[in-house]
């Protein structure tokens, strides 16, 4: 039986957790034949975050949290999830519900049955942001092709499943 791992950063996010919790186990438990786990990583959250997560983890053996000492930036916090998780499929979300739970089958599936190692959300509405952060956001993305020869999509961004084969190779990159 598959089993996915689902990384969550977390950074002060008392308000959406109990929904996000809500929202992820629905669609998990929907999916046929698989087994998961959601690891919460507190990223020195300064509100109630760790007691939610506290409860979420007493009440439901799926779920897992990690806490850093102090705020550590998301990155720092993807990687300790990585390192943690055990699922032949790893995905990583964000807990403010932007990455949006119902992909999660439609991911898995195309990485198990097409055999695919990556399979990450793009964005093509970035309504609701705001003109400057959208300006900056699309800006952003011109320098980091500009500079460099690689093809940075615009809009696709962390929301991604991965092969466990993928996982463990950026696991090799210490850096
Ligand atoms: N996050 C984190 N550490 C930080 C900042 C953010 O773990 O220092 C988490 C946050 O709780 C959320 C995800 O990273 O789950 C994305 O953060 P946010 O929604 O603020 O980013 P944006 O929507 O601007 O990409
Ligand atoms: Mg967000």
């Amino acid at each position: 039986m598959d089993k996915i791992s689902v990384i969550v950063p977390c950074f002060n996010e008392e308000d959406v957790l109990p929904l996000f919790y809500k929202e992820v186990t629905h669609v998990l438990e929907s999916i046929e034949n698989i087994d998961y786990e959601i690891l919460f990583i507190n990223d020195g959250s300064h509100d109630h975050s760790e007691d939610i997560l506290k409860l979420l983890a007493h009440k439901n053996p799926h779920c897992f949290y990690y806490s850093f000492s102090r705020n550590f930036g998301k990155e720092a916090a993807m990687y300790a999830g990585l390192e943690n998780a055990s699922g032949d499929y790893v995905v990583i979300m964000d807990a403010d519900l932007q990455h949006p739970p119902y992909l999660l089958k439609e991911m898995y599936n195309s990485l198990k049955y097409e055999e695919y190692d990556c399979c990450a959300g793009k964005r093509i509405d970035r309504t609701g942001e705001g003109k400057l952060r959208n300006f900056l956001s699309h800006s952003f993305y011109k320098v980091i092709q500009k500079l460099t020869k690689m093809d940075m999509d615009d809009g696709a961004g962390d929301f991604r499943m991965m092969s466990r084969q993928m996982v463990n190779a950026i696991l090799e990159l210490k850096e």
